[in-house]
This record gives structure tokens, sequence and C-alpha cells, in this order.
């Protein structure tokens, strides 16, 4: 074990390296992405042109942060300032196999990243629309249990059933809150997201991500207090991107024994 470790630094290094290099322009493609997809609209490489005075975007304009620190977050053609949105989704994917290379040096900080940026997307557009799209959750299930019959065949009816029960139990307790309440709580696609925890991470781990992510939601929830900013009954706070960050840290991390 030990020697095999020794003998494969360059590999491993190959592996975190292009990762790191390859995630600001991964960034900067989520950020597309997150802002047409939920639109309907077609999702290009890049941007092509400026959203406000509609300047045809060179290359030059599309260096991840460097343009945009470049440019002192404003359009070069009109000045129009730019807004934290395209940095700020680059520096996030960017954190991403940060965060992987804590715990996955070789090739698999490829299978992490892939993950992590799936999430990212989610998490971002539940953010700005409160919505999870199927397009991104659908094939996030399908994925993960390719992934996992490919890997690891021996867990995947683990990770089928992971998927299932992910599904059902949000559908469930959103079902019940509906009735509850009277109004929804919990959406469809917060347990389409669910699954797609299940069918990566098996379901022995949902009772760890859902209890991660309530208890970040909680936090979250008590930041925004602190901070002055009131949270009614009403105005509760997306519960995507809490299990899109639960599901990353038991997937790097866990899953916790206690
Ligand atoms: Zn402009």
């Amino acid at each position: 074990m030990f020697g095999s470790e020794l003998l494969q630094p360059v590999a491993t290094g190959a592996a975190m390296w292009s990762a790191l290099l390859a995630a600001p322009f991964v960034g900067s493609f989520l950020g597309v992405m997150v802002r047409r997809l939920p639109e309907g609209l077609p999702i290009t490489w890049s941007r092509s042109r400026c959203d406000w005075c509609g300047a045809a975007l060179s290359a030059s304009d599309l260096v991840p942060l460097y343009s945009w620190l470049a440019a002192r977050g404003r359009c070069r053609y009109c000045s129009h300032s730019l807004g934290w949105f395209y940095p700020g989704i680059e520096l996030a994917a960017i954190a991403v196999p940060l965060s992987a290379a804590i715990v996955d040096h070789g090739a698999g900080i490829w299978l992490d990243c892939l993950l992590g940026w799936w999430l990212l997307a989610l998490a971002w557009i539940d953010i700005r629309r409160w919505l999870l799209p199927d397009p991104l959750t659908l094939p996030l299930v399908i994925v993960g249990l390719l992934a996992t019959a490919v890997l690891d065949p021996a867990e995947l009816t683990g990770h089928a059933l992971g998927a299932a029960f992910g599904y059902l139990g949000l559908r469930a307790v959103g079902l019940l809150y509906q009735v509850l309440r009277g109004r929804e709580g919990l959406g469809r696609g917060d347990a389409k997201l669910f699954a797609a925890s299940g069918a990566w991470l098996g379901a022995d781990a949902l009772p760890q991500v859902v209890l991660g992510a309530a208890a970040s939601a909680l936090a979250a929830a008590a930041g925004l207090r602190l901070a002055g900013i009131r949270l009614g009954a009403l105005s509760a706070l997306p519960f995507g991107p809490f299990l899109a960050l639960a599901t990353w840290i038991v997937w790097l991390f866990g899953p916790f024994y206690i």
C-alpha cells in the first residue's frame, strides 16, 4: 500500500491538477447553465454577448476570473456592473476539486468533481429560482447508478434502493406537510435530488444526508436571523442547497459512524 502510493504521485498529481485547472472553465459553463436552463433557453458552452448591452464578447472577455478582475467587474463595452454571479460560481467551482483533494488524489477526483459540480449547479438554481429542474436531477440519479454499477457492482442494489427510498421518503414527508399545513413545504424536486443522493451514496447514508441537510438549514436560518433577516413560516429557505451540501460532505467524508 505504501509502495504503490509512492509510485503513483505523478498520475495522482495530474488528475488533481487537471481538475483544478478545468474548474474555473467548468464554473463559467455552470454559470451559463444556471441562468439559461430554468428559462428553457439553449445552453451554450459560454456566454456570447453582454447581458446588458448585447456587445459580442470575445475570448479575452471570457477568461474565468481574470477577465472579470481585469475589467474591475464591469462590461468593457457598456461599463455596466457585471455583479458577482460569474466570479462567484467560478470560485465555487474551484472549491469543488479543492475540497475533494482532501480525500481523493487519484483519478477518482474526477468522479468527485462530476458530482460536486452537478450539485453546485442544482443548489445555485434552487437559490435563484426555487427550482430543481428535472433535466438535472433525473440524469444525476442515472449517473449515480451507472457509476455504482461500473465501480462497485456489489453495492448496486443498495444504491438502487437508496434512489427509491430517497424519492419516496421525501415525497411522503412533503405530502404529510401538505396535508397538515395546507401548502407545499418540500417540492418534488427535493425528492428527486434526494433520490440522486441515494443513487450515489446508497440507502444506508440517507439518514445522515437528511440530518445534515436539516441541521445546516437550521443553522443558516439562525445565521440569517442573527444578520437581521427574519424568515417567516411562509418565507422558508429552499431545501435543495442543503441537501446538495450534505450529499457532498457525506460523499467525501462519510458515512459517519457514531
Ligand atoms: Zn455591456
